[in-house]
């Protein structure tokens, strides 16, 4: 009964406001690693269940395929895996397969050598180290209960990110050297398994090399982090890299453009933001496709914001 009556609802707003757009969800860790943007696996499996119960997943590619020529069904909704952790293999593509679903995963391609991405790095020492407190970019953190390594990991995250890639370099580099901390687990997907998600039917999508803020970066450097990338993954899965997605993804906050122009000049065919929207006019669009966040627990307040983002 109450699916009847969400179902009702989602159609008469796709009726009237879902023509021809393009709803792009971003999902980036799912399982339970602790990080700060993982969601829980059963939440997700929830939200693939939902999605097809109310709305029609369909691949990113031939989404936009479709939106380009103007016949794109209703309601229609494309899913999206940022970063590329070992999770994208071990737990989403797994559920993507029992629910016969489709999705593209954008990689930053430095964890194929590290194993891991920064943001990891500094997780796992602030996390595992046996100091009791740590002194990072000047500032003292006592890391004596599980509360006060969180605190020091959120902040330090927080610091970090809108550094340039040489500071973010040197700041975690007085992690490793307080903390003697070389070894790192393996946290990232392998080449193997990249192609393995493709050959299954997966989009892979580039997302630059080393993950930065291209903002923060000079013209040299982000035009080679967005190379580079699809260079690599183009090596890997023996296929052209068509689409990419900007690092933490805001228009004027972590990249711009200036960037934008480079994407083109790179040979892709679209680019994806994380601004918050529906794709209604890839031409205008194409290069900073808005995508939405989903984190709601529930079937009616999931559904509901998603039929609300086909709105604007
Ligand atoms: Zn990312």
């Amino acid at each position: 009964m109450i699916t009847l009556f969400i179902k009702a609802l989602v159609d008469s707003f796709l009726w009237c406001f879902g023509k021809n757009k393009l709803s792009i969800l971003t999902y980036h860790r799912v399982g339970g690693t602790g990080d700060a943007l993982a969601m829980d696996e059963r939440l997700f499996e929830l939200h693939l269940i939902w999605i097809k119960r109310y709305l029609r997943p369909i691949n990113l590619a031939e989404g936009l395929a479709l939106q380009a020529k103007g016949i794109l069904p209703r309601g229609s909704v494309a899913i999206t895996v940022d970063d590329g952790y070992v999770d994208s293999y071990n737990i989403i593509f797994p559920l993507l397969k029992k629910h016969n679903l489709k999705a593209t995963f954008f990689i930053s391609t430095i964890g194929f050598e590290n194993g891991y991405l920064w943001d990891e790095k500094v997780a796992f020492i602030i996390m595992k180290t046996k100091l009791t407190e740590l002194i990072f970019d000047n500032k003292n953190y006592s890391l004596l209960s599980d509360n006060e390594r969180i605190t020091c990991l959120t902040d330090c995250l927080s610091r970090i990110k809108y550094k340039t890639i040489a500071e973010r370099d040197a700041l975690i580099e007085q992690l490793v050297i307080q903390s003697q901390q070389k070894e790192m687990p393996q946290q990232f997907l392998t080449k193997e398994q990249t192609v393995e998600l493709y050959k299954a039917g997966m989009g892979i999508g580039s997302h630059t090399h080393t993950h930065p803020i291209l903002l923060k970066e000079s013209a040299g450097i982000a035009l080679e982090e967005i190379k580079q990338s699809k260079h690599i993954l183009e090596g890997i899965i023996n296929s052209p890299i068509d689409y990419f997605a900007y690092p933490n993804g805001k228009f004027g906050e972590d990249f711009d453009v200036t960037h934008i122009e480079m994407v083109k000049k790179c040979g892709f065919l679209a680019a994806l933001s994380t601004d918050k929207g529906v794709l209604k006019d890839q031409k205008t669009d194409g290069f900073q496709i808005k995508r939405f966040t989903p984190w709601d627990e529930t079937e009616l307040k999931f559904v509901l914001r998603l039929a609300l983002n086909y709105c604007q």
